[in-house]
C-alpha cells in the first residue's frame, strides 16, 4: 500500500476527532523554545511516532544565532496584601511572560504595572508574550482582571530558572526508495495555544504515523522544533543534508474555521507550489494563494537565500489574521475537529500527489496505439468506463515524451490527477508506457 491508497482506507471524521483529542492532551503543557515543557511534549509525541530527540547545548553557535539558556518554570503568582493569588500560573500558563527570569519581591501596584500585559480591545483574553533574547519578567492577564487590581503592595513570585542546558529538537526520518526528501516541519514552542500551533503539531504526528506504515518513493523527514531558533539550529547542524530536500511544507494554524491558505516557497514555482495550488483548486472549496514574503513561520529560514529550499507554508487563516491569535482565545473551542479533518485530508491529497507525480515515456510514440484491440476503448467493453477515461489515456500517451509530468498533464488537460495516474498505470501494464 502507498500514500494514495491511504485516502481510501482512512476514516477522516474519526481522525478529526482524534486530532482534537490529541491537541487536548498537549494543551496544558507549558512549552517554550527550551525546557521540560517542550521535552514532555516531545515525549508525548513519542507515544505515537518514534521521533529522535536531539539536545543542542546552550551557547551553541548556529549561523548568526546562539542557542539560549534553558528555561524552566515551576510556579508563578502575584498575591495581594490579603495573600490571595490575583494572578496564578496554575490557572493558565499564558499568565507568565514566557522566558521570565526568576523574581521574588513585594512591590507597589504602580511598579507591578510596568510588568503587566493585557489586551484592552479584547478585555477577557490573556495575551501570549515572550522575551527569549532579553532578560525580563512579566505577567499577562485579561484587561478586566487588570482593572480589578487595587492600589497597594503585591507579592510577586516567578519560580523559574534560566540556566545552561539545551534546546530539544524532535525529528523523524522515514527512508523511502529514493534519498530525495520531503520535509514537513512545525513549531513546538507555543504553550497553551491551539491553532498556532498544536494544530500543526498534531497533524504532522498523524501524517507521520500513517506515512510510516506505507511504501514510500521519497524519504520523509518530520521536524518538531521551536520556532526560528529551532529551524536555524537544524539547518546549521544538517547543512549537508539540505540538498536532498526536494519538497517541503511548514504546517501551522490548521484548525480554525477559515479557508486554506498557501504561501508559496521563495522559488514560487517549485513542484510543491504547483501541487498545493492544483489540489486546492480542484478541492471545490475556496482557498487563497500568496507569494513568498520574508515574514511568517520557519519558511523564513528554509527559504533564506543561502538555502532557498522549495518549502511553502500551509495554514487555514494565517498567523496574525484572526483576533484570537496569540491569546487565550486560541483554545480548544476555537479549533474544530471538522476543520482539522479537512486540513488533514487536503494535506494527504497533496502528499499523495507528490509521491505519484512522475514523468513517463510513450513506448509507441509514432501515431496512437490501437487502444480498442487492448480493451482500452469503451466500445470494446474493456476496463475503460467513460469518455473521460479515454481522454485521460490519450493525454497521457500524447504528453508522455519524457518532458511532462502527470502534474503538467493534469494542469493542461483539466483532468483529475488521480485519473491520469490510474491511466498511466494501465498503459504501463499494457507495455505502452515506461517511467522516464
Ligand atoms: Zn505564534
Amino acid at each position: 500500500m502507498d500514500i494514495s491508497n491511504l485516502k481510501k482506507e482512512l476514516e477522516f471524521q474519526k481522525i478529526g476527532r482524534e486530532l482534537h483529542a490529541f491537541i487536548g492532551e498537549l494543551y496544558p503543557l507549558c512549552r517554550s523554545i527550551t525546557g521540560n515543557g517542550l521535552r514532555r511534549t516531545l515525549k508525548v509525541i513519542q507515544g505515537h511516532i518514534p521521533i529522535t530527540l536531539h539536545e543542542v547545548p546552550t551557547g551553541t553557535q548556529v549561523f548568526d544565532w546562539t542557542v539560549p539558556k534553558e528555561w524552566n518554570i515551576r510556579d508563578a503568582y502575584v498575591k495581594n496584601d490579603q495573600g490571595r493569588r490575583v494572578i496564578d500560573f496554575n490557572a493558565s500558563n499564558l499568565h507568565v511572560l514566557n522566558y521570565s527570569i526568576p523574581v521574588q519581591e513585594t512591590i507597589t501596584l504602580e511598579a507591578l504595572k510596568t510588568h503587566l500585559y493585557s489586551l484592552p480591545e479584547h478585555p477577557d483574553w490573556i495575551p501570549y508574550r515572550t522575551s527569549y533574547y532579553k532578560e525580563n519578567w512579566g505577567f499577562c492577564l485579561s484587561h478586566n482582571e487588570l482593572l480589578k487590581l487595587d492600589e497597594g503592595e503585591y507579592e510577586v513570585c516567578i519560580d523559574s530558572s534560566l540556566q545552561n542546558g539545551s534546546m530539544t529538537l524532535g525529528e523523524l526520518y522515514l527512508p523511502g526508495e529514493m534519498e530525495d526528501e520531503v520535509l514537513l516541519s512545525c513549531h513546538t514552542c507555543h504553550p497553551s495555544l491551539c491553532n498556532d500551533n498544536l494544530s500543526g503539531v498534531a497533524i504532522a504526528v498523524f501524517l507521520a504515523k500513517y506515512i510510516h506504515s506505507v511504501a514510500r518513493r521519497y524519504s520523509w523527514r518530520f521536524l518538531f522544533i521551536p520556532g526560528t531558533i529551532g529551524s536555524i539550529a537544524w539547518l546549521a547542524l544538517n547543512e549537508e543534508r539540505t540538498e536532498k530536500i526536494k519538497h517541503g511544507l511548514i504546517l501551522a494554524c490548521l484548525g480554525d474555521s477559515g479557508e486554506m491558505t498557501y504561501k508559496r516557497s521563495r522559488r514560487g514555482n517549485a513542484e510543491i507550489d504547483r501541487i498545493v495550488e492544483y489540489v486546492l483548486r480542484t478541492s471545490g472549496n475556496p482557498y487563497e494563494i500568496e507569494d513568498f514574503s520574508p515574514y511568517g513561520y520557519d519558511e523564513r529560514q528554509f527559504c533564506s537565500p543561502g538555502f532557498n529550499l522549495p518549502v511553502g507554508c500551509l495554514s487555514r487563516t494565517p498567523h496574525g489574521r484572526f483576533p484570537e491569535y496569540h491569546t487565550s482565545a486560541d483554545n480548544l473551542e476555537f479549533i474544530k475537529a471538522s476543520k482539522l479533518e479537512d486540513s488533514f485530508s487536503k494535506i494527504l491529497s497533496i502528499l499523495s500527489a507528490l509521491e505519484s507525480n512522475r514523468t513517463y515515456k510513450n513506448l509507441n510514440a509514432k501515431c496512437e496505439p490501437q487502444l480498442g484491440k487492448r480493451g482500452l476503448y469503451r466500445t470494446t467493453g474493456g476496463r475503460v468506463a467513460s469518455p473521460e477515461d479515454e481522454m485521460a489515456l490519450l493525454w497521457i500517451l500524447n504528453f508522455s515524451d519524457g518532458q511532462h509530468s502527470i502534474l503538467d498533464i493534469a494542469e493542461r488537460s483539466c483532468l483529475d490527477f488521480n485519473l491520469l495516474k490510474k491511466s498511466a498505470d494501465i498503459l504501463i501494464e499494457h507495455g505502452l508506457l515506461a517511467e522516464e
